[in-house]
């Protein structure tokens, strides 16, 4: 059980599971000492990276625009604007209406808006190897 306030994270360098504050926006992880983003990701405009990762959300907003080789969110995917990435999440992804999305995507849950672009990709919903498997058994519930 995680304190009030407090959450646990998963490590996306090595896979270590550890409580952070809530209001912690970086750590770095006790057990590879490496940065650790565990806020949400917000972007509202263009934002071109070698890779995004955090473990809390990333979101991208509708004038937002995220390319990347590798975007990893634990805690799920928002997408509004456009991705162009290989996504792996750890929570539900949510691709808008007006959202353009360019890439592979593992997720345990996905949800699509009608009117959503999806040009290219591999999706593999539930993912066979991200987050807890009681996740994945969950998402397979749906009709
Ligand atoms: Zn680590």
């Amino acid at each position: 059980m995680a304190r009030r306030g407090a959450r646990i994270v998963s490590c996306y360098h090595c896979g270590h599971r550890f409580e952070v504050s809530g209001k912690a926006e970086s750590t770095s992880c006790e057990k590879c000492n490496q940065r650790v983003i565990v806020g949400d990701i917000v972007v509202k405009a263009l934002m071109p990276v070698k890779s995004v990762e955090t473990c809390g959300k990333l979101v991208v907003q509708r004038k937002g625009s995220v390319i990347a080789e590798r975007a990893f969110a634990g805690d799920g995917v928002e997408v509004q604007g456009s991705i162009d990435a290989h996504v792996v999440s750890g929570g539900p992804v949510i691709i808008g209406r007006y959202a353009r999305w360019r890439g592979d995507c593992e997720a345990p849950t996905l949800e699509v808006a009608g009117g959503a672009r999806i040009a290219s990709g591999r999706f593999a919903v539930p993912a066979p190897c991200t987050g807890p498997a009681e996740a994945a058994e969950t998402a397979g519930s749906a009709p």
